[in-house]
C-alpha cells in the first residue's frame, strides 16, 4: 500500500467512525414545541435518543404541516400535555448511521412520516402494516416511545430526527426536496386506500375535502385514469380542481350542486377534518359495488347504524384507513417522484410565529393545500 492509498483508507475509516461515533450520546436538537398553556409554538431545545446500531440520524430540511398536527395541538391544549414538537412529514439528509444500517449511507436523502418504530415481529408488522403493531407503534410525536424507555416522541418541526432505519424512507436524489415531505403522510394516506379499493381507469370517483390530503388523492386518481369529482366548502379552489384534472367540482354549501349524485360513484375518499354527515356520501356510492374510504379525523362525526341500514349501505363498502405501512410508503414515494406527482406547497420560514400563523390559516381555510417549513431558515 502506498502512502496515498494509506491516507485514503485512513480518511475513509475516520469518516465512517465519525458517522457512527455518536451511538452513546444523546443528540442535541432545536425545534418548535406547541405549549398547552398559551396555545402557541415556542423555540424548544431538547435531546433525542442516541443513534443506535440500527438507527439513522437525519438533518431535517423540510417539514410539512398536516391537519393532524392541528388536531394534536387541540388535544394537548384540552388535556394540558407537556410541550411537544409536532410534525410528521419530514424530508432531509442522512448525517449519521448506526453500525448495522444497510439501507442508507451518510449523504443520502431520507424521509420520515407518522411512525418511528414498532416491534417488527407481530402479525401486523409481518404484513408491513406497522401502524397497527400489536406491541406498540411509536408514532412520530406525542407518543410514549416503548423502544426508548417510554420517552415522549418529538416530531419534525426540528433540525434533526433519529429513527430506526426501518422507518426511514429512501428519497431519490432527483426528488424535488421542497415538495417531497407531505408525501410521507398526505401522499401515503390517500395512495393506500386508492390501491386497496383497486381503483381503475374509467371509474367514477370522488374526493371530499380538497386540502393537503385531498389534492394528493385527486392526482393519484387522475393518474389512474379515473373520473374525479371534488367536494369542498367554498368556490375558492374550483379552478384548481379543474386544472388538476377533476371533471367536476361541487361546492357542498350549494344545495343544487349536491343533487343527482345518489348511486353514482365507484369510489369516494373523504378527508374532511371537521364534523359532517358521511351518510350523505355513502348514499352516493353505487349500490352493490361502491367503496368509501374515510381518512379525515373529525372528533365527533359518526354514522348512525339505522342510517346505514336504511341507506342500503350493507350493499356498499365503507371503511376507515390509517396512513400506510412503510413498504407502501416507499412504493408511493418512488412512484410519485418518478411520475412527478407532488403536493402544491407554500414554503414558510422556521419560526415559531410563522408556524402559529400557518395553523390559524389552515383553520381559516386560507392555505390552498400544504404549508412546508424550510428548516434551513431556523435562526442559529
Ligand atoms: P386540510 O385542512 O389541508 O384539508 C381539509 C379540506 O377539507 C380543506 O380544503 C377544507 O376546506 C375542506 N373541508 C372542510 N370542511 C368540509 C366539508 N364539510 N366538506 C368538504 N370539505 C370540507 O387537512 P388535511 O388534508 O391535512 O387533513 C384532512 C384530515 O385527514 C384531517 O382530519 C387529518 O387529521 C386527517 N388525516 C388522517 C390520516 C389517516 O391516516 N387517516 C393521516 C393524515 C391526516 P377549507 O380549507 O376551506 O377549510
Amino acid at each position: 500500500m502506498n502512502f496515498k492509498q494509506y491516507l485514503t483508507l485512513a480518511i475513509s475509516t475516520f469518516v465512517a467512525t465519525a458517522a457512527t461515533a455518536q451511538t452513546a450520546e444523546r443528540i442535541p436538537t432545536r425545534g418548535f414545541a406547541y405549549h398547552a398553556e398559551d396555545g402557541h409554538f415556542h423555540d424548544h431545545e431538547f435531546t433525542r435518543h442516541p443513534v443506535g446500531d440500527n438507527d439513522v440520524q437525519i438533518r431535517i430540511m423540510y417539514a410539512g404541516i398536516c391537519h393532524s398536527d392541528l388536531h394534536t395541538a387541540d388535544d394537548i391544549k384540552a388535556l394540558g400535555g407537556e410541550p411537544c414538537v409536532l410534525g410528521h412529514e419530514m424530508a432531509g439528509e442522512v448525517v449519521a448511521v448506526g453500525k448495522n444500517v444497510t439501507k442508507f449511507k451518510v449523504g443520502d436523502y431520507a424521509g420520515v412520516g407518522c411512525m418511528v418504530n414498532s416491534c417488527g415481529h407481530c402479525a401486523f408488522c409481518d404484513i408491513d402494516k406497522e401502524q397497527f403493531c400489536e406491541n406498540a407503534t411509536t408514532f412520530t410525536y406525542n407518543c410514549p416511545d416503548t423502544y426508548h424507555n417510554g420517552e415522549l416522541s418529538q416530531g419534525g418541526y426540528s433540525d434533526n430526527i433519529v429513527v430506526s432505519e426501518r422507518f426511514a424512507v429512501s428519497i431519490p436524489k432527483s426528488a424535488d426536496m421542497k415538495r417531497v415531505a407531505p408525501l410521507l403522510c398526505a401522499g401515503v394516506t390517500t395512495w393506500s386506500p386508492i390501491k386497496l379499493s383497486n381503483v381503475k381507469a374509467g371509474d367514477n370517483t370522488a374526493v371530499v375535502g380538497y386540502g393537503g390530503l385531498g389534492h394528493m388523492a385527486v392526482q393519484y386518481l387522475k393518474d389512474l385514469g379515473a373520473d374525479v369529482t371534488v367536494f369542498d366548502i367554498t368556490d375558492d379552489k374550483r379552478e384548481d380542481a379543474l386544472r388538476m384534472g377533476a371533471k367536476r367540482y361541487v361546492n357542498v354549501n350549494n344545495a343544487d350542486e349536491m343533487t343527482g349524485l345518489a348511486n353514482t360513484f365507484d369510489f369516494i375518499i373523504s378527508t374532511v377534518p371537521v364534523d359532517y354527515q358521511p351518510i350523505e356520501y355513502i348514499r352516493m356510492l353505487k349500490y352493490g359495488k361502491g367503496e368509501m374510504a374515510i381518512v379525515g379525523l373529525p372528533t365527533n362525526t359518526s354514522v348512525k347504524t339505522v342510517d346505514l341500514i336504511l341507506s342500503g349501505a350493507a350493499q356498499r363498502k365503507v371503511y376507515g384507513s390509517l396512513i400506510g405501512g412503510i413498504k407502501e410508503t416507499q412504493e408511493m414515494l418512488d412512484y410519485s417522484v418518478a411520475n412527478g406527482i407532488y403536493p402544491e406547497v407554500e414554503i414558510i420560514p422556521a419560526d415559531a410565529a410563522a408556524i402559529d400563523e400557518a395553523y390559524k390559516n389552515v383553520l381559516d381555510g386560507k392555505v390552498k393545500f400544504r404549508y412546508v417549513i424550510d428548516m434551513s431558515t431556523m435562526k442559529k
